[in-house]
């Protein structure tokens, strides 16, 4: 495929994972020298780490937040933003990713499902928003509370909780006709069930990676390739 072809009559869904940042510096996940690598997931990415060593969580995301700020939007985080602006009210990104790249690339209709690196909100679900917060906390002490007296927690959804936004997530998959996923393995549900969905509703699924995800066979279309050197250009999108 040397080009996607984008229809007047499309509306596009897109789901990014941690390979999209990859290029910006970020290690994704899987690979060996991750940055999950040396932490178990259990100890700093679950209620109950949460719950047990408040402290160590807050250290991991401080790590996490001192890495991010470093990193900027690469090549492919530029392309969806100019796509999106290409497809005004028949484009929605979803992104994996807690880091805000895609934001800085300029995309605005975006849902980051698992959460937002830069962003703090009360342990307690107490229903205020979360809060803008790029801290480096250097111990518990330094962390605020919430005004009901909570302890502010990352705004992240750790393994076992539900991702953000499903619902909308949902209707956006169902009324898309063209699912483009770039940089994902197909490993974390409920994002690797995506493609399924979209399937069922009759929408064409295209893959943007360097190796085909684990869920490979569920989509119409695989593009071989990092996302910083296919995604800019890739799209042609008819008037
Ligand atoms: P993953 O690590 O399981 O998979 C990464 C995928 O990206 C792999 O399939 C790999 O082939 C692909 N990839 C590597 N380099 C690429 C490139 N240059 N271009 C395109 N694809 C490339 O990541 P995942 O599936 O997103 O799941 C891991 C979970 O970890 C997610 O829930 C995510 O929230 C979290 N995470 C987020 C970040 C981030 O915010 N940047 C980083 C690491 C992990």
């Amino acid at each position: 495929m040397s080009q996607i072809s984008i229809k007047q009559e499309d509306r596009v869904f897109v789901l990014t994972g941690a390979g999209i940042s990859a290029e910006s510096g970020l290690p994704t996940f899987r690979a060996s020298d991750g940055l999950w690598a040396g932490f178990r997931v259990e100890d700093v990415c679950t209620p109950d780490a949460w719950r047990r060593d408040p402290a160590g969580v807050w250290a991991f995301y401080s790590a996490r937040r001192a890495q991010g700020s470093k990193a900027n939007p690469n090549p492919a985080h530029i392309a969806l933003a100019e796509l999106e602006a290409q497809l005004p009210g028949r484009y929605f990104l979803c992104t994996q990713n807690v880091d805000n790249l895609h934001d800085r690339a300029g995309s605005r209709n975006l849902v980051h499902m698992h959460g937002e690196l830069a962003k703090a909100r009360c342990e307690r679900e107490c229903g205020r928003p979360p809060v803008d917060d790029r801290a480096i906390y250097a111990s518990l002490d330094e962390v605020g509370r919430c005004s009901c007296g909570g302890r502010m927690r990352p705004h992240i959804v750790f393994f076992g909780e539900i991702p953000l936004e499903m619902p909308r997530i949902e209707r956006e998959i169902a009324e898309s006709t063209l699912m483009i996923v770039i940089g994902t393995s197909g490993n974390v549900y409920p994002a690797a069930g995506f493609v399924n969905w979209a399937r069922q509703s009759g929408a064409q699924t295209v893959y943007i990676g360097p190796e085909p995800p684990l869920n490979a066979s569920a989509f119409t279309h695989i593009v071989e390739g990092k996302a910083g050197e296919v995604l800019p250009g890739l799209f042609d999108v008819q008037s």
